[in-house]
């Protein structure tokens, strides 16, 4: 196994109603590094790709990468770039990004320009960001990476927001990290979300458990799904008995709250999302909550189902009243 971190940079339409389906952003550099498992650099890719759709620079992408338009001229078209960084980067790769928006970005331009060429899947990959968050501040803070430069008070040698830039900052911040203790902690990426219930995506890790579903028609049906609103406990992976049943904690987001008998009290969470691709699917994650979470939330439960009520009577009296 190597690490292969690795930067974008893209383009976009000068206006958004120009914005071409399928292709919100086409990728015009490519930086990555090869990292062994010790974290010693052993290889450096780079790469300038020619637009093909979005020829001219959008002034926010020049501002922030300092790309000339005469170096994208003599730069690869993506399906060259794609095939040689693939290769390189071999199949042994532990993808490695700052923050989770590089995957799905390739994907989506390997889709346009040449989607003979793919990646494995499922895809996983380790998010420095969520990785450095959960090292230095016990969970994702979502650190901008020349602020967590500043932090570790790296040496700033070479100017950010080039790709290679970039890269570079993210295997240094990589090297302060203690990638045996949070090797487990890999991210799942949800550009290909499961096609069918087979491939649904079950991941156990130390403290909890994650479920990806495969995609619904609606978030309705997801909801009334038996698979994705079950709660086997991530520990034994036992049944368990609910104790504050499925309900809307904020926007996409539902809590539960449930109990094993050997393993006390676990709590579910469920993110809805929708795909690219029009359909729904859900990300599950279930822990174990300490006696004072688990009865917050099952006040807040207690107080919204109370505020419905109450609601539910109002809107009784009004229709009386005017009846
Ligand atoms: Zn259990």
């Amino acid at each position: 196994m190597h690490y292969i971190i690795f930067d974008l940079e893209w383009n976009q339409a000068m206006d958004p109603s120009r914005s071409v389906p399928g292709l919100p952003s086409e990728i015009i550099e490519i930086g990555a590094m090869k990292l062994t498992e010790d974290l010693q650099p052993a290889g450096r890719f780079e790469t300038v790709i020619r637009p093909q759709v979005y020829k001219r620079l959008h002034h926010h992408v020049r501002k922030l990468t300092h790309v000339r338009a005469d170096e994208l001229e003599s730069g690869l078209p993506f399906a060259e770039a794609a095939r040689r960084f693939l290769a390189w980067a071999g199949e042994d790769a532990a993808w490695c990004t700052w923050g989770p928006s590089d995957l799905p970005e390739l994907q989506r331009n390997i889709a346009y320009f040449c989607p003979e060429l793919s990646l494995p899947w499922p895809l996983f990959y380790y998010d420095v960001q969520k990785l450095y968050g959960l090292q230095y501040d016990g969970r994702n803070t979502g650190k901008a990476l020349e602020a967590v430069v500043d932090e570790l008070k790296l040496e700033k040698d070479v100017p950010f927001h080039r790709a290679d830039a970039d890269t570079y900052y993210t295997m240094r911040v990589m090297q302060q990290l203690d990638m045996k203790r949070l090797a487990p902690m890999r991210s799942v990426d949800y550009y290909r979300i499961p096609q069918t219930r087979e491939d649904q995506i079950r991941l156990k890790f130390e403290t909890y458990s994650k479920f990806v579903s495969c995609g619904f028609a609606s978030p309705d049906k997801l909801m009334k799904d038996k698979e994705v609103t079950d709660l086997p406990c991530p520990f034994c992976g036992g049944p368990t008995t609910l104790l504050v049943p499925w309900h809307a904690g904020s926007t996409h987001n539902y809590l539960c709250v449930g109990t094993c008998p050997t393993h006390g009290k676990l709590r579910g969470k469920l993110r809805v999302r929708r795909h690219p691709s029009d359909v729904h699917y859900a990300v599950r994650t279930i822990r174990s909550v300490d006696e004072e979470e688990a009865k917050a939330i099952t006040e807040k439960y207690e107080s919204a189902k109370e505020r419905r009520r109450e609601q539910r009577r109002e809107a009784r009296i009004r229709k009386k009243s005017t009846t």
